[in-house]
């Protein structure tokens, strides 16, 4: 398909509504994502967004 018929230069440009909070990087529309107090993050994240927000209670356990 030609790119320029169609209207859009490139795929990329389609509008990401918010950034994750996370990996900084764009989250685009009918994404999976958690919505949290701060903002955003992709399903995929979310491990790494609650080891971050869990660190003070994270311990070898006893
Ligand atoms: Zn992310």
């Amino acid at each position: 398909m030609d790119q320029f018929i169609n209207g859009y230069r490139d795929p990329q440009d389609v509008k990401h509504i918010s950034i994750c909070m996370v990996c900084r990087t764009e989250i685009y529309p009918r994404e999976l994502i958690y919505r949290m107090r701060g903002g955003l993050l992709h399903e995929e994240c979310l491990l790494a967004y609650a080891q971050w927000y869990f660190k003070t209670a994270f311990e070898k356990a006893n």
